[in-house]
């Protein structure tokens, strides 16, 4: 029963490849050429391969024949690469040489390679692979360049590409939003205490115990800087953002890591500021860096109100 079990496992880790051609013997003599290596997904037009490629379960690489009624490789291979879901995905042109083709076309939209019929097998097999090599590695980099490596939550080059995609969404919209700036109160002298090895794992439970008390799909925790993070909140109005917050803070007490050079409690603890941008005709004026500002401020009233607590203001009440 258990290797069985394991083949299963094994097969699903396949990367998915997509094929679009509109004549079946092509489809079918790719299929043979990788079957076994790959999960293929077939389309005998652009139309229906854009479906598959825009679906939950997206192709690692595409196969796609420029030639066909209707919607043509190029085209197709144009809005794979024009959609954010799907522009990494590696488009390779499949051709007959007999065909009339200008492959600068194909490059200039986004193609990486081109195969010319009839094929040599052992040199397609590698080609793609290379190529879903490439995108793996692509993939992986994306990845990393934007997680904290420490806490491994996302970091402040993310928290400045969510940020303002989220500004900009709050001005175009009439929702709220709201930004939480936080702090570990007295860190420093928790490192001086306790070292830095114990200071940097008390900065990933706090970074944990923060992403699990976020309630809503789009609420976002980032790494802002040494012990401070960020919370974005779309959507938000102050109320329910005071509420995040309270959560917040209460996930961090409820962590319980001793911290005895804290004056504030015996416990690790944090203060937070919170900001929140209402739909007005005040705003007009507002930048994202004024956000962010006045998040900042309340923090820092937070804690000179003597730390482990909450300060915020609704932009509206803001002079
Ligand atoms: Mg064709």
């Amino acid at each position: 029963m258990e290797p069985k079990e394991e083949r299963v496992i094994r097969e699903d880790e396949r990367p998915k490849m997509l094929i679009v051609d509109d004549n079946k013997q092509n489809i079918e003599m790719l299929m043979e050429l990788f079957h076994g290596e790959y999960r293929i997904a077939a389309a005998r037009n652009a139309t229906r391969a854009l479906k598959v490629a825009f679906s939950d379960a997206p192709p690692d690489i595409i196969l796609a024949d420029i030639i066909m009624p209707g919607m043509d490789g190029y085209e197709f291979c144009a809005q794979i690469k024009e959609d954010l879901r799907t522009k990494n995905i590696p488009v390779i042109f499949v051709t007959a040489v007999s065909e009339v083709m200008d492959q600068n076309r194909g490059f200039a939209l986004g193609a990486v390679d081109y195969i010319t019929k009839p094929f040599h097998p052992p040199v397609v097999k590698a080609r793609v692979k290379l190529h879903l090599n490439l995108k793996r590695k692509q993939d992986l980099l994306e990845k990393y360049a934007f997680i904290d490596a420490l806490t491994e939550i996302p970091n402040r080059r993310r928290f400045d590409e969510v940020m303002l995609k989220e500004w900009n969404r709050a001005c175009r919209s009439t929702y709220p939003l709201s930004l939480i700036l936080i702090d570990i109160d007295h860190f420093k002298n928790y490192n001086d205490t306790y070292g830095h090895g114990q200071g940097d794992d008390c900065l990933r439970r706090v970074a944990v115990a923060m992403s699990r008390s976020l309630r809503r799909a789009g609420d976002f925790v980032a790494r802002y800087g040494g012990e401070e993070f960020a919370v974005v909140l779309p959507d938000t109005p102050a109320p329910q953002a005071l509420e995040a917050a309270k959560n917040i803070l209460s996930a961090v007490d409820e962590l319980n890591i001793a911290h005895k050079s804290s004056s504030v409690a015996l416990h690790v603890t944090i203060s937070l500021g919170i900001a929140t941008i209402t739909p007005d005709d005040s705003k007009s004026a507002l930048e994202l860096k004024d956000l962010i500002e006045a998040a900042d401020k309340k923090l820092y009233e937070a804690k000179s109100l003597g730390r482990h607590t909450i300060a915020c203001y609704s932009w509206l009440h803001m002079t």
